[in-house]
């Protein structure tokens, strides 16, 4: 199974700060395996500077943290797979929390999103889901399944099985993220194995291969705790990303 290890950068990093974040991260892994594959989801305007510092390293890649579903056009603010790929990103990140909760993005667009980044040649990391409400309603099931099916659904079969090496699901509970409450090995167990059922019965037996990352205040100290879990086979992080040894020391675990 193909390991990944993501850094979320979000809303940070100016494109010197990225520069120098990228070049310590490509120095430290310039001969490490492709496996696990370390991913930077960097802001746009810094997709060139990570992506330039990452070049001919098998470990390293370069992803943009959401997409526009369409080639170009009158969208103003948004931006294109063709774009991102021609900025150096090969892969993209759909359907974060905080697009689904803080820019109201819903399950419909999200699945628009992954259909058209992957028709455009961008892998996609595709991130689910619940909010402490859902969880406290009993809703952990239904959510995931909401998510994760009006995905599948709108993939055409032709992609569905040409997914392998080109997405991931990162399972990130909302009450999990940027809150330094990290979820309890029993509840990750859970929920991956949920997820890892869901995506079967999309899919079939290529849901094996699909890997599926935990994500929500993933540290230096829980990291390796969280990768040996079953069906955990990388992590999503955010906060823990943004400085270069702490996300190395991760890497690492
Ligand atoms: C994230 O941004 O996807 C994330 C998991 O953030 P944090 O690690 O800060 O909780």
């Amino acid at each position: 199974m193909q390991k990944i290890i993501a850094a979320n950068w979000k809303m940070y990093k100016t494109r010197d700060q990225a520069a120098q974040c990228a070049e310590a991260l490509a120095d430290a892994l310039r001969t490490a395996p492709a496996n696990p594959a370390v991913l930077v989801f960097a802001p746009f305007t810094c997709l060139d500077v990570v992506a330039k510092a990452f070049a001919a390293i098998p470990a390293l890649a370069a992803g943009a943290q959401d997409c526009y579903p369409a080639d170009e056009g009158a969208f103003t603010g948004e931006i294109s797979p063709l774009m991102l790929r021609d900025a150096g990103a090969a892969w993209v990140l759909v359907g974060h929390s905080e697009r689904r909760h803080v820019l109201g993005e819903d399950d419909a667009l999200v699945a628009r999103k992954t259909t058209f980044a992957l028709e455009k040649g961008l892998s996609v990391m595709l991130c689910v889901g619940e909010t402490l409400e859902e969880r406290e309603a009993g809703a952990l099931t239904a959510v995931l399944q909401r998510q994760l099916e009006s995905v599948f659904d709108a993939l055409p079969q032709s992609r569905r099985d040409a997914l392998e090496g080109h997405f991931a699901v990162a399972y990130e509970p909302v009450w999990a993220i940027g809150t330094g409450r990290v979820a309890g090995h029993a509840e990750v167990l859970e929920a991956h194995a949920l997820v890892r059922n869901l995506l079967a019965r999309c899919i079939g037996p290529a849901a094996e291969r699909l890997p599926v990352l935990y994500g929500g205040s993933v540290k230096p100290a829980n990291a390796a705790g969280l990768m040996g879990l079953d069906n955990v086979d990388g992590l999503l992080v955010g906060g823990a990303s943004l400085d270069p040894q702490s996300f190395l020391q991760i890497v690492g675990a």
